[in-house]
């Protein structure tokens, strides 16, 4: 079994093959994936998915891209929405300068925002950081300062200052179809050094395909190619990663392990 650990499912329902794409992640052996929130505005969509299906759980958080409109300056509305059943995460948060969509005080206002909401409620942080490290960590790690929290470092292409400093924070790495990519190179380097029990496997879908679908539109099933690019980057079986990461996903995201099937 393998798992989706972030995946934009509302994507889906909104092209009209939700369940199409769910059946061909199942048939994939996709147990369990974590479609991901981005908006405030649009999060009854993202839970109402995760309440109809049995191997899907959702998150709650506003996108760095979204931070101009919606970004958030308290953890509150997080923490309380953060309390329904399927809800298993915050985010997806962070910095974001590569698109510059949102101010950068705003966005790091935010992620300050859920932050705190993930040091309140215990609940992993997903984040996001697009040629940002340098602002990434200083954030993560002056409110780390203040009290731990747990995270994933989402659709890793960040360079190695930000996975060691990650990684001394206790959070984990999540690898999605970037790292099958011929320019992939580096972070397969940097991939080579992170422990076993720090690392996911997620697809982003519908955003960034793995190789051999580059530059088509991207789903849960595919994350069986992310896999098994991982496993020759640390030399073991296809098996043993996806029992591995299947392992770290529920000791991450632990409220997912009882709900699920
Ligand atoms: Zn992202
Ligand atoms: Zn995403």
């Amino acid at each position: 079994m393998l798992v989706d650990s972030h995946c934009h499912l509302d994507y889906f329902l909104r092209d009209g093959d939700l369940n199409d794409a769910l059946q061909r992640a199942r048939e994939a052996e996709v147990g369990c994936m974590v479609t991901i929130g981005t908006r405030i505005s649009t999060f009854d969509t993202v839970l109402s998915i995760a309440e109809n299906h049995s191997d899907i759980f959702c998150t709650v958080g506003v996108h760095p891209n979204e931070a101009g409109d919606e970004g958030l300056s308290s953890p509150d509305v997080l923490i309380e929405r953060s309390q329904h059943p399927r809800v298993v995460g915050l985010g997806e948060s962070g910095l974001d300068y590569h698109y510059d969509h949102a101010p950068r005080e705003k966005q790091a206002v935010s992620f300050r925002a859920h932050i705190e909401a993930a040091r309140e409620t215990g609940l992993p942080l997903v984040v996001h950081t697009r040629d940002a490290d340098e602002d990434t960590v200083a954030i993560m790690r002056e409110e780390y300062e203040k009290g731990e929290y747990p995270a994933v470092i989402h659709c890793f292409t960040a360079g190695r200052d930000l996975a060691m400093a990650s990684l001394e924070m206790g959070f984990y790495i999540s690898l999605s179809g970037v790292l099958t990519f011929k320019s992939g190179q580096p972070i397969r380097d940097i991939v080579r050094d992170v422990p076993m029990d720090r690392l996911l496997v997620e697809t982003d879908s519908p955003y960034l395909a793995p190789i051999p679908f580059r530059g088509k539109r991207n789903e849960p099933s595919y994350v069986q190619h992310t896999a098994r690019v991982l496993a020759e980057v640390k030399s073991v079986s296809e098996e043993e990663i996806s029992r591995q990461t299947t392992e770290n996903f529920f000791r991450l995201f632990s409220k997912a392990s009882t709900g699920t099937v």
